[in-house]
């Protein structure tokens, strides 16, 4: 049985350590506000049924409406779901952003599915959670293996549900069906903004760096390859099947073309080739990918990548997280350490929700942004959090993980007080 969520909240109690709060804040922030699981009916092209499970977990609103990915992988569980419904709470809170947070999936392997199945399964999933979404209660977006696409079917169906079209229910949906300009390469350009930061401050150079990416997903590719546009060398990448590694460099664009034509002729909706079948780069192994001499490691697959098992073998620098929780929190503590800097998940991937936010805006207003005012105010949040974040890591010498938590729970504990906690119901 998985412990990731047990795992995930010694990071708050680091935290509590440090700041002293009312027992009210510890109390609110220890469960999800609600946790729903649905058994969703799937009709497959063969005419059989499958039943698969679904998970809907809005973890804390007091911020406002909760926010959160939908996750389609066979891994999926409840404390898989909760724990990323917790992080996002405390993201939401560090970008600034007057939003909850939240989490969904469904446990099953996408890859197997035809589109046809996947657009049912995907209506499927909303019907089930439809009561308890909407765009000023709780409002998905994309995450591993889910796409624009599937936003767009999710989100078409709930206006059927409620008969008026809300695009601000989902955010992540394709351009054309009120989607924003920049939102597909948010989370890879925003961790590009949280790197450039943390290398201004430290004098170092990019065009110096080394830096190897595991998953070329979403978050991954953009992030490679815009970070490759920045001047940095991307000397190793990776996906499920394989990595590929050049001791110069190699061209993200490159792999993302022939993964595009992949795609394209396979007409699967997942990409069934891998960044290893180039023929262009030496094949290397995930695990060694994880393990080079490189000077930034930006970890955007999944979770627990880094444990007891490899912690002692990784050499980075520096890491940065675009994935959430892929260093689980003894591992965190040996790097930490080492002397290895951790850009932490909740500051690092935060540009894909605070884009999700900015769709959300536009969807509300009816007035959409060019892609310059999407990426100068990504760029704005980004660069204003994450010297917060920094300021904090050199008043206090703690780590960055502790200073970004301690950054997001400062906002949610501001809004528990103002709502008064026992110390102020208790007064004479
Ligand atoms: P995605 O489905 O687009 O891509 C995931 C990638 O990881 C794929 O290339 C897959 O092949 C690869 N992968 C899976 N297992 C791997 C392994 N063991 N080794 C190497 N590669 C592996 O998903 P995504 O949206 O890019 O999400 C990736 C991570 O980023 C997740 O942790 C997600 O929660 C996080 N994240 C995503 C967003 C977003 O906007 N998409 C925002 C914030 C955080």
């Amino acid at each position: 049985m998985s412990n990731i969520f047990g795992d995930a909240k010694t990071r708050l109690s680091e935290v509590f350590r440090r700041i002293d709060l009312s027992d009210d804040v510890e109390q609110r922030l220890a469960h999800p506000r609600l946790t729903l699981v649905v058994n969703i009916p799937l009709r497959m092209d063969d005419g059989s049924l499958r039943v698969l499970q679904g998970y809907r977990v809005q973890y804390n609103d007091i911020r406002g409406p909760t926010k959160g990915g939908i996750r389609f992988h066979p891994d999926v569980n409840a404390d898989e779901v909760t724990s990323l419904a917790f992080w996002m709470t405390i993201k939401c809170a560090i970008a600034g952003l007057p939003y909850g947070g939240a989490k969904g999936g469904v446990a099953v392997d996408p890859k197997t599915l035809s589109k046809l199945e996947l657009e049912r399964l995907s209506r499927g999933y909303i019907r089930a959670i439809a009561d308890v979404i909407g765009p000023d209660r709780d409002i998905p977006a994309p995450d591993v293996y889910t796409n624009s696409t599937i936003m767009g079917w999710m989100a078409d169906e709930y206006y059927k549900i409620v008969r008026k079209k809300v695009p601000g229910v989902i955010t992540g949906k394709p351009v054309h069906l009120g989607g924003s300009l920049g939102r597909e390469s948010a989370t890879g350009q925003g961790a590009l903004f949280v790197l450039n930061r943390w290398v201004e401050r430290h004098n170092l150079k990019p065009q110096n760096l080394r830096v190897a990416v595991q998953g070329f997903g979403n978050a991954g590719a953009h992030f490679a390859s815009l970070a490759n546009q920045a001047g940095y060398h991307i000397v190793a990448v990776s996906d499920s099947r394989g990595a590929v590694y050049a001791e110069q460099n190699l061209d993200p664009d490159l792999l993302m073309a022939q993964k595009r034509e992949n795609l394209a002729i396979s007409k699967m909706m997942y990409c069934n080739s891998s960044v290893c079948e180039s023929a262009e780069y030496r094949i290397i192994t995930n695990q060694e990918l994880l393990e080079l001499d490189v000077d930034v490691l930006a970890l955007a697959a999944l979770e627990n990548q880094v444990t007891g098992q490899n912690v002692d073998r990784i050499q980075a620098r520096h890491i940065l997280e675009l994935a959430n929780g892929p260093i689980d929190s003894k591992s965190d503590e040996v790097l930490h350490q080492r002397g290895i800097t951790v850009l932490p998940d909740v500051l690092a991937n935060a540009g894909g929700v605070t884009v999700s936010y900015f769709e959300w805006l536009q969807n509300r207003s009816g007035l959409y942004w060019e892609l310059e005012e999407v990426s100068r105010r990504l760029k704005k949040t980004m660069d204003r959090e994450s010297d917060h974040v920094f300021d904090l890591v050199e008043e206090l010498g703690i780590s960055l993980r502790t200073a970004a938590y301690l950054h997001g729970v400062e906002r949610i504990v501001g809004a528990i007080q103002q709502q008064g906690t026992r110390e102020y119901f208790s007064e004479d």
